[in-house]
């Protein structure tokens, strides 16, 4: 057996909210050989295993009794290039920024709008991630995933992934599938998306009136740099809250006690709500619990940090608080977005 695997080890370098909890086992996968034997190693000592990327979101409430597996696989290669579409292909453990930017060097486009967001290709298609107005479903080709249960491995279309809002049949069948490599399809002419928020407001300031993808990831990187606390330096785990959907009739009231409101029709009649207003006109903004780590970024109310030593359960009850908080304001119900264990 070639796969490492130790004992009691500390999950707070492999967390961004930088909690310190311990696994009971621990083991990075190289291969999906290593894979299966880490599928070996949890049956043939009765513990679950728990599958992670680069821990950009996760909560750690306890220690954890199973076999961490970190996906740690390499490679990125060009699968089809028919001149317009190319495919492209990388391994799980990838780091998500530098494939973007890998893809960005290959002069394609697609990617430049997800720049910047932590953590690894393999867990990507969890969330569905999205940022400034793409989700992967925008680009997605194809993945291929092994079935925890039967041992095989499957492949999935875009179709069979159901991605929606920050969400995939991936993270409804938690724990059943490890994705191994995912493939996407982009672009050799830029087919940008400056439509979002800031994006080309930045753009105009620096007076590139026709932008490549380059620009757009440039000017991304750099207002997520001003708004975002680097997990480095502060412990956080991006948006800990989804943005919530709630029916036209709820958005309407709200916008009439609260005309500042933030809220974006969407095509199913549903009104999306920008859970950090709500947070930020609660009073959270800046918030920080007495005696412990546990706090509201000052700069983004959605983002929940770690100022010191907090652990899980702190952070967890904070969030519970805000949820509760918010409900009884504004009668929405927030749903967390991290992954809980
Ligand atoms: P982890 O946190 O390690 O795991 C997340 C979940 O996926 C867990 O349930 C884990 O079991 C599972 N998982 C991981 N890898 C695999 C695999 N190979 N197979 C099966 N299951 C797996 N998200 C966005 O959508 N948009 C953003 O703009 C964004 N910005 C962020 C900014 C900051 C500063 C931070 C800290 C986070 C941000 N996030 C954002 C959240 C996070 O970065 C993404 O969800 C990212 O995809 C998580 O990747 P990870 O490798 O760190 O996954
Ligand atoms: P923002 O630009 O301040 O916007 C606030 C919210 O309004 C966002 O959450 C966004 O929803 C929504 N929004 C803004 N413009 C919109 C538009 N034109 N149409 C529809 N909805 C719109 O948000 P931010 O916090 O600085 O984040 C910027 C982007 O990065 C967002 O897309 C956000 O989702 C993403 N991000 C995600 C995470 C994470 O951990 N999930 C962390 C940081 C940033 P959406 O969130 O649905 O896009």
């Amino acid at each position: 057996m070639t796969l490492q695997v130790q004992s009691a080890v500390s999950l707070k370098p492999f967390n961004t909210f930088g909690v310190d909890v311990q696994a009971k086992a621990f083991a990075e996968a190289r291969s999906d050989d290593d894979v299966r034997q880490a599928l070996a190693f949890s049956a043939e000592h009765g513990l679950p295993l728990l599958v992670i990327g680069g821990g950009s979101n996760l909560l750690l409430t306890a220690d954890i009794q199973a076999l961490v597996l970190r996906m740690a696989s390499r490679g990125v290669r060009l699968l089809a290039d028919d001149g317009e579409q190319v495919i492209v292909e990388a391994e799980a453990g990838e780091l998500w920024h530098p494939f973007v930017l890998w893809s960005l060097e290959q002069g394609l486009s697609g990617l430049e709008n997800l720049s910047l967001i932590p953590g690894t290709v393999g867990a990507a298609p969890m969330q569905n991630i999205g940022a400034y107005g793409v989700e992967i479903k925008d680009v997605f080709h194809s993945l291929t995933a092994l079935d925890r249960q039967t041992g095989q491995l499957l492949e999935f279309s875009l179709g069979d992934c159901a991605f929606a809002y920050r969400d995939s049949v991936f993270k409804r069948e938690t724990g059943r599938w490890v994705i191994l490599r995912v493939r996407f399809v982009l672009s050799r002419a830029a087919h940008l998306h400056l439509e979002y928020g800031p994006v080309r407001q930045r753009l105009d300031e620096q007076g590139i009136g026709q932008p490549t993808p380059k620009d757009v990831s440039l000017a991304i990187c750099a207002i997520r740099s001003e708004k975002l606390p680097d997990p480095a330096v502060l412990g956080n785990a991006g948006s800990f809250f989804k943005n919530p959907l709630v029916p036209a009739a709820l958005a309407a009231e709200l916008k009439r006690h609260y005309p500042g409101l933030i809220a974006y029709p969407q095509d199913d009649g549903q009104v999306k709500l920008a859970a950090g207003w709500l947070i930020e006109h609660a009073g959270w903004k800046g918030y920080r619990d007495a005696g412990n780590g546990a706090g509201v970024h000052r700069l983004q109310s959605l983002v929940l940090v770690n100022y010191g030593n907090a652990t899980g359960l702190q952070l967890l009850n904070l969030a519970q608080r805000i949820q509760n908080d918010i409900a009884q304001r504004y009668n929405v119900q927030l749903e967390m977005e991290p992954n809980l264990y």
